[in-house]
């Protein structure tokens, strides 16, 4: 378990941020999301490997990286003609890279950005502007590449709910449930059981 806010963590449930900072609860992840996690690790690495065969100079330093009351790990940058560019990197489904390219990131990913681009600034010492965060589809293996750059707005609002999470791990207050039961958030979460006890697992269904 995390003694500290994950910059990861700002955009999720609010009420499954409380969860992950319980002790006393133990996360429940259900096989489906495990293998998901398991194959996003091992698509960044190989994604990694790809940019550097191409003369990309990646670099992926072991450093902690703080924005507001939140700290977190990059998955690296990038040493482009401008200066260091973050590097995210990201898989998906076909239907939400496709729901993603044509709305837009989901809020967590982009509150995730925001807080690494200001956090590689501090720790680099240098105005980092620039993310390039590449997204693969686990079903085709397309690679969608989208650029991001510094977004004072953005930053704002991450800021300020990085705030509120923080008050709420502190006084341990429960906040709201933020999803609906049958989302995708509330389907894959670790805590569904604790938050709606008499939901079904998805790989449990009809079994
Ligand atoms: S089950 Fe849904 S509402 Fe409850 S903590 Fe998890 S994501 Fe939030």
């Amino acid at each position: 378990m995390r003694d500290y806010l994950g910059i990861s963590e700002i955009g999720l449930c609010q009420r499954r941020v409380v969860y992950q900072h319980d002790a006393s609860l133990e996360p429940v992840i259900p096989p489906e999301a495990q293998r998901r996690m398991d194959l996003g690790h091992l698509i960044e690495t190989q994604r990694r490997r790809e940019l550097r065969s191409q003369g990309t100079r990646v670099y992926r330093p072991q450093m902690e990286v703080a924005f507001g009351q939140a700290r977190g790990h990059i998955d690296g940058f990038l040493k482009g003609p401008a200066g260091p560019v973050l590097f995210e990197c990201k898989s998906t489904s076909t239907p939400s890279l496709q729901k993603w390219r044509r709305q837009g990131l989901p809020r967590s990913i982009t509150w995730q950005i925001q807080g690494y681009l200001e956090g590689l600034s501090d720790v680099l010492g240098i105005k980092v502007e620039t993310c390039q965060l590449d997204v693969i589809d686990r079903t085709s293996a397309e690679l969608h590449s989208w650029t991001y750059t510094v977004d004072p707005a953005i930053q704002q609002a991450a800021r300020e709910r990085a705030s509120n999470l923080a008050s709420a791990l502190t006084t341990g207050a429960l906040p709201e449930p933020e999803y609906e039961e049958g989302s995708s958030e509330c389907r894959f979460c670790p805590y569904l059981a604790t938050c709606r006890p008499e939901a079904v697992y998805p790989e449990e269904k009809g079994s």
